[in-house]
């Protein structure tokens, strides 16, 4: 058979089904331009993020991300991120606060986290959301406590807010069917 003949084929199969449903996903995101548009509470967390940021070890992305994590018992834990030689063991900074949050206080929820990078010439110019590996991370926070929180994403030229990690990770993997629970 042909290659051409192949390719006509597939288009005529292809032809035969039309789409059932369509989902259009919607995020919603507030922007400020400065923190000062911003709560007393948000801006010290801000604030705190930028601390942690300094002292970031990442000496060879020399990428430095801080994450400051606002818990309901009014808790401010801070984490950045923290390179190694063999690339794969280090950890970012918002895991590193989210983990250490969940380890000292495993019942109490989050309230808020504010995320913040810089590079040798300052804080970045647009804000830095988290890879994927975090917002599954902060997803899994979120539905641990049955409670959504909002995540802000910080840059020199503005500041991003969403109110829920769903916002940042729709369609995500859940662990549902992992629970014998859920069986
Ligand atoms: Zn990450």
């Amino acid at each position: 058979m042909s290659p051409s003949r192949d390719y006509r084929i597939i288009t005529i199969l292809c032809a035969q089904f039309t789409i059932m449903k369509q989902l259009s996903l919607t995020t919603t995101i507030d922007i400020f331009e400065t923190a000062k548009e911003m709560s007393a509470k948000e801006q010290e967390l801000i604030k705190a993020a930028e601390e942690a940021c300094k002292k970031a070890y990442a000496p060879y992305s020399e990428f430095n991300v801080g994450a400051a994590v606002l818990l309901e018992n009014g808790e401010l834990i801070t984490g950045s991120n923290q390179e190694n030689a063999a690339y794969p063991s280090g950890l970012c900074a918002e895991r590193t606060a989210i983990f250490y949050a969940n380890a000292q206080y495993p019942e109490t929820p989050v309230v808020s986290i504010a995320i913040i990078a810089m590079n040798k010439h300052g804080i970045i110019k647009n804000p830095v959301a988290p890879c994927g590996a975090c917002r599954q991370v902060l997803l899994e926070t979120e539905l641990r406590f049955k409670k959504a929180y909002d995540i802000i994403l910080v840059g020199q030229s503005s500041i991003q807010k969403v109110k829920s990690s769903k916002d940042l990770l729709p369609l995500s993997f859940v662990g549902e069917g992992l629970l014998k629970s859920g069986e």
